[in-house]
This record gives C-alpha cells, structure tokens and sequence, in this order.
C-alpha cells in the first residue's frame, strides 16, 4: 500500500511547460509525492534552446510523464494575465480532477535583461508586469476561491525570487515586478488564514532553467556566437559568485515546494524562503 504524502490531493502548477523549467520539477516531485497535475502553461509547446531538449513537446511531454508515475494529469493552456483563461483553467480543472487542494505558481518571464532605468521601454515594463505580477494575482484570485468554495482548506506556494530583495543594476523591471509580487504573497497569507489556506514565498537565486533561452537566443544572433557557448560563459560568471559554487537545480527548488505543500509546514504560512546557494547569507 502506498503511503505518499500528498495522494488524493489535486495540483495546478502554472509555468509546466519547459523541460528545465521549475515548474517541470515541481510537477514531477508533486507527483511522486501523489499528487493529481493540472499542468498550465501560455501555450502547449515550449521549446528548450539546450542540446539533446529537441523532442521536448511541452505540456504533451508532461502529461505523459506524469501519467508513468501512475498519477491523473491534465494539460491547460492559459496567459495567467488574462483572468478569463485563468478562470477557464481552474473550471476544467474542477470539472476533470474534482478540485485544486494545491497552487503553485511558477508562471513568469525575465523581460530585459541590462537596461537601466534611463532607457527602459514601457512595452518592457507592460509586458513583464503584465505577466509576472498580474498573472500572480489571477491565479491567486481564480484557485483561492474555489480552495474557499471548497471549504477544506489549501496550500498555494509562489516562486517570486532572490530579485524581490535585491537591487540589480539593469534590471529594474523585473526585481521591481518581482517586489511587488512578494507583497502580494505576503498579503495573500494574511487574508487566507482564516480559510486554513497556507501561503507561501519561496525565493530562488540562480537557477540553471530555460529562464534566459530567450536573452541567449537575441545575444546569439547579435555576436554570432552559439547559444551554448554564450551560456556556459554567463553560468561560469553567475557561479563563481555564488558561495555554493554552483546555479541552483530546479529540482532543488520542487523539494523545498514538496515540503512547504506538506501537512509538515502549516505553521509556516506567511513564510519568504530564499534557496539561494549561500547568496543572500
Ligand atoms: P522557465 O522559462 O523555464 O519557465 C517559465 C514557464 O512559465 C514556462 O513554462 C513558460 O511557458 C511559462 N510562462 C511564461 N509566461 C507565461 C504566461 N504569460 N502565462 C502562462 N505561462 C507562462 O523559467 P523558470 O526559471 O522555471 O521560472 C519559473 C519562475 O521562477 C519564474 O516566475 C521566475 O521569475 C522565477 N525565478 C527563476 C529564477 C532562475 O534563475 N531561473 C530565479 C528566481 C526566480
């Protein structure tokens, strides 16, 4: 008989859909832990930019995988900044799995990467708030109320970042996107503690993901150097000046969410937890 941690609970993880990404690990680790998948994503594909990731189908190739640990999934495609498609979501969710006892947001994007403040662009600023913060209300909003309607309580972790913190030359956009999206967190706790809906922020530093495929692919083009030779040179850089001596491994980031979705840390809500590899000490 199998005794998992997390068997019979539903999980909606948004930002499923990359191979290296997060919220792949997150999927994967929740799965093993027992946990029913509602895998999210803006759209079904999502291709990686790293050697060997060639027949990565997105969303597809999650639910598979999830079906092999002997766990129900469900593939959702939905833009968390649009509140209909997030809705939508959680509705077939409900209508296909029975509930959502756990949400974990993982859905987010880099934007500009060296732009100072002098020079930044609206667009930018639109386009990654749009995303990494009113997304983070739309899903916080569509599955805290149906955890309410429910009545039984939940579990919502949100992967904010080390950035929320810590100001980064050039990249005011995203830390400043990130901020606002750790107040929200931290607000969220506070108005669903008396709904037993345990909230979290889980912060990580630098995490070896698909996060930048897009900033390498655009660097690649313009000096006419190899993706793979561009990110091997910005790992080396980004590691040697972490204490740890190393980017973090997204799976490294699902076992602290495995945790934190526990019954083991009720008493944590409201928590910020950075996995930073010695950075923020
Ligand atoms: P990733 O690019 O590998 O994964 C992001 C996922 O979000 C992808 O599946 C993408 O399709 C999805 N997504 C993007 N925009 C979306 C939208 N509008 N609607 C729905 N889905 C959308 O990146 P990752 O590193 O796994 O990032 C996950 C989260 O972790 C992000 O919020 C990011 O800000 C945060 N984070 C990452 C790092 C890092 O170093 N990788 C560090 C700190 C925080």
């Amino acid at each position: 008989m199998e005794n998992l941690p997390l068997k019979g609970k539903v999980a909606f993880v948004t930002g499923a859909a990359s191979k290296r990404g997060i919220g792949h690990s997150v999927v994967l680790r929740l799965a093993r832990d027992g946990a029913d998948i509602v895998a999210v994503s803006r759209s079904m594909v999502s291709k990686s930019l790293f050697p060997g990731d060639e027949d990565w189908e997105g969303l597809k190739s999650v639910v598979k995988e999830v079906e092999s640990l002997g766990r129900r999934a469900i593939a959702v495609e939905a833009h968390v900044e649009d509140y209909n498609e997030v809705n939508a979501a959680v509705e077939k969710a409900v209508e296909e799995l029975g509930k959502i006892d756990i949400l974990v947001n993982c859905a987010g994007i880099r934007g500009p990467v060296n732009e100072p403040i002098i020079d930044f662009n609206e667009k930018d600023w639109y386009d990654v708030f749009r995303v990494n913060v009113l997304g983070a209300f739309n899903v916080s909003k569509a599955v805290a109320r149906q955890m309410i309607k429910q009545g039984g309580g939940g579990k919502i972790v949100h992967i904010v970042s080390l950035a929320a913190k810590v100001p980064t030359p050039g990249s005011a956009i995203y830390n400043s996107s990130k901020a606002a999206q750790l107040m929200m967190v931290k607000i969220l706790a506070l108005e669903l503690a008396p709904y037993n809906i345990d909230v979290y922020a889980v912060n990580p530093g630098a995490i070896a993901t698909n996060f930048r495929d897009e900033y390498f692919e655009r660097l690649s083009r313009e000096k006419g150097v190899p993706t793979e030779k561009l990110r091997e040179e910005e790992w080396k850089k980004v590691a040697s000046q972490i204490p740890k001596g190393r980017l973090g491994r997204p799976e490294e980031v699902a076992e602290l969410v495995s945790f934190l979705v526990s019954e083991k840390a009720e008493y944590l809500t409201g928590a910020v937890i950075d996995i930073t590899g010695g950075i923020i000490a």
